[in-house]
């Protein structure tokens, strides 16, 4: 039997304002199981307090597109029909998982599909908010959108759950609970990881 923990790649989906940064965060901040974040590439600007090589690498757009066109993105998107694309780098990915270390992708229902395609043993999970009242309410607080933004991002939001039923495993991120949806993903993951285990 191999003992050694293999690698899993965890996907991570959920819609704007379901409060998956924080979650994301807060999991990593555990450190167990232990799990790796790709950093997405964006075209989109930085919001206020985000930086460059943490938050997201954020590309022009003539950078991503030459980028995608060598080959460099596992998947790519362009999300909220804003021109603004989204994508997934190899090299967040590809070493880490050969060396056995995991890698957690926060990524669109779009992209995760693209990446399930290619990586048929990837984790899904969805994250949902505890209702469409509570993610509204969650992206008017944030305070970092327009209106028009906020519209769009709602109606995403309402096509995605709709189209998550494929992922794996549910999630609610109840409003006041994020440490307990932490810990529900930190089971599920280090459950996945021992399943790996024992084959
Ligand atoms: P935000 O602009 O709020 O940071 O992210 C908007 C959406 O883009 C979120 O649903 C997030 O999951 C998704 N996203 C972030 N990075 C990627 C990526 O690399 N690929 C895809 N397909 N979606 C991404």
């Amino acid at each position: 039997m191999n003992t050694e923990a293999p690698g899993i790649l965890v996907i991570l989906s959920g819609p704007s304002g379901a409060g998956k940064t924080t979650i994301v965060r807060k999991l990593l901040a555990l450190g167990v199981p232990q799990i790796e974040l790709s950093i997405s590439a964006t075209t989109r600007a930085p919001r206020q307090g985000e930086q460059d090589g943490i938050d997201y690498h954020f590309l022009t757009k003539e950078e991503f597109e030459r980028r995608q066109a060598a080959g460099e993105f596992l998947e790519f998107v362009e999300v909220f029909r804003t021109g603004h694309y989204y994508g997934t780098l190899r090299s967040e990915v590809e070493a880490r998982l050969a060396e056995g270390i995991s890698v957690l992708l926060e990524i669109d229902v779009e992209g995760a599909v693209k990446v399930a395609q290619q990586y048929p043993e990837a984790i899904t999970i969805f994250l949902s908010p505890e209702s469409t009242e509570e993610l509204e309410r969650r992206l008017r607080d944030r305070g970092t959108e327009t209106e028009e933004a906020i519209e769009r991002r709602l109606e995403t939001a309402k096509s995605e759950m709709g189209a998550s039923s494929w992922y794996s495993y549910h999630v609610l991120n109840m409003a006041d609970a994020a440490d307990q949806t932490v810990t529900q993903l930190a089971d599920i993951i280090r459950q996945e990881k021992e399943k790996r285990c024992s084959k």
